[in-house]
């Protein structure tokens, strides 16, 4: 069967873009590895496949399935996360143009933005993402082309209104994006809150097995949808096939995954609240986060991230940090194993000394998709090395 936009999430991930093959009736699409295509005479192409670079059946099944996941009308996957958003920047920004961005934004796409696309003429400025008001000032004292967004942030986990920044966006004239890596699809679809384009690192929960490394962008307009497909075409930092197969893989399960690693997240957050070494819980399942209300109305659960920030500083997180076992020292997260990370010295390295700076007390949690008991006893023994 093939999926429809009035069908459940759990619908759509397992069967947009995953019809089976009519010559056979393999039920999962074959994996085409064929990097060009023979025509039929000159010009003469096979349901419009050409050239691997500009098209592939395996890459387009997981567009497909990205696209029906979004709530968009189109989706592009790419190599990365980060070459996803540097498609997107040169498509639709010119030099002179603006972005205003979380001053908690992903280092990477900091580092993309201010040093890579800064010296063609991209400026922009990073503000406190919460509140509105800075953000619609920074947003006119520029000619500002996207409003750059994380919710949940990361690693501080704040939560911000997408449909009123949609709205600050839209009265300059801007378009609003949402890097939607932290929610993933299933937990929040920016689209449908009036956003103009998601970004994703699908090497994070959509990949969901920390074995491949990609990224997309998806739209709901087809003016910059086009657009976006040229550079893609004409820049080619697409996904090869195995990575697309592996990340429409991964993607069929996400719903049954977030709704496991939430739930940890949530058990792992109360947990954490109530240990006397804890300066600080970040996590907006919490009814004492202030974006809870808020996290509530636009997401469907809380997701597996939690950060938290320690009464012994940058001692305590350092020894926590090097203390688990069940929890694995190591950057990336959204994987069903659960990965610990000291942001200061290792995800957010590239922007310590920049005002996107993280605390150096702070710890960020992926809780995965292991049975909690074990990740709350991993926890408590690895609080008895705090010196
Ligand atoms: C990892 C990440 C990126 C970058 O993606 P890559 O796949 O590593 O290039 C962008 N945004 C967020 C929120 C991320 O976590």
């Amino acid at each position: 069967m093939t999926a429809s936009e009035h069908q459940g999430f759990n619908t759509r991930a397992v069967h947009a873009g995953q019809a089976f093959e009519p010559r056979t009736g393999a039920v999962v699409p074959p994996l085409h590895f064929s990097s060009t295509y023979a025509q039929d005479g000159i010009g003469g192409l096979r349901s419009g496949y050409e050239y691997g670079r500009g098209g592939n059946p395996t890459r387009d099944a997981l567009q497909e399935q990205l696209a029906a996941l979004e709530l968009g009308t189109h989706a592009y996957s790419f190599s990365s996360g980060l070459a996803a958003e540097d498609a997107l920047i040169r498509a639709l920004t010119r030099p002179g143009d603006h972005i205003v961005l979380g001053n908690d934004a992903y280092g990477g796409t900091y580092r993309l933005i201010s040093r890579v696309l800064g010296d063609w003429g991209i400026g922009n400025t990073p503000v406190d993402m919460a509140n509105l008001d800075t953000v619609r000032q920074a947003v006119a004292a520029n000619r500002t082309r996207f409003v750059w967004v994380e919710t949940p942030s990361n690693p501080l986990m704040k939560i911000t209104d997408i449909a009123a920044l949609a709205d600050i966006a839209h009265d300059a004239g801007a378009l609003l994006v949402v890097d939607n890596t932290f929610a993933s699809p299933y937990l929040q679809n920016p689209l449908a809150l009036g956003a103009d384009v998601v970004v994703h690192s699908t090497t994070k929960y959509i990949g969901g097995h920390s074995d491949v490394v990609g990224g997309a962008v998806v739209v709901k307009d087809a003016d910059l949808a086009e657009k976006i497909g040229f550079v893609q075409f004409a820049v080619g930092a697409v996904s090869g096939p195995m990575d697309a197969f592996l990340t429409t893989r991964g993607l069929k399960t996400l719903g049954v995954r977030m709704d496991r690693h939430s739930e940890n997240g949530q058990a792992v957050a109360e947990w954490l609240l109530e240990r006397p070494e804890v300066e600080a819980v970040l996590y907006p399942g919490l009814p004492s986060h202030p974006g809870h209300e808020l996290a509530k109305k636009q997401m469907r659960k809380f997701g597996g991230m939690v950060s938290v920030q320690f009464k012994g500083g940058e001692a305590a997180a350092r020894k926590v940090a090097e203390s688990t076992s069940v929890f694995t020292l190591a950057e990336s997260l959204g994987g069903i194993e659960s990965l610990m990370n000291y942001p200061s010295e290792m995800t957010h390295a590239s922007v310590k000394g920049t005002e996107l700076a993280v605390p150096v007390n702070l710890l960020r949690l992926s809780c995965g998709i292991e049975d909690v008991e074990d990740l709350i006893a991993d926890l408590d023994q690895a609080f008895t090395s705090i010196p």
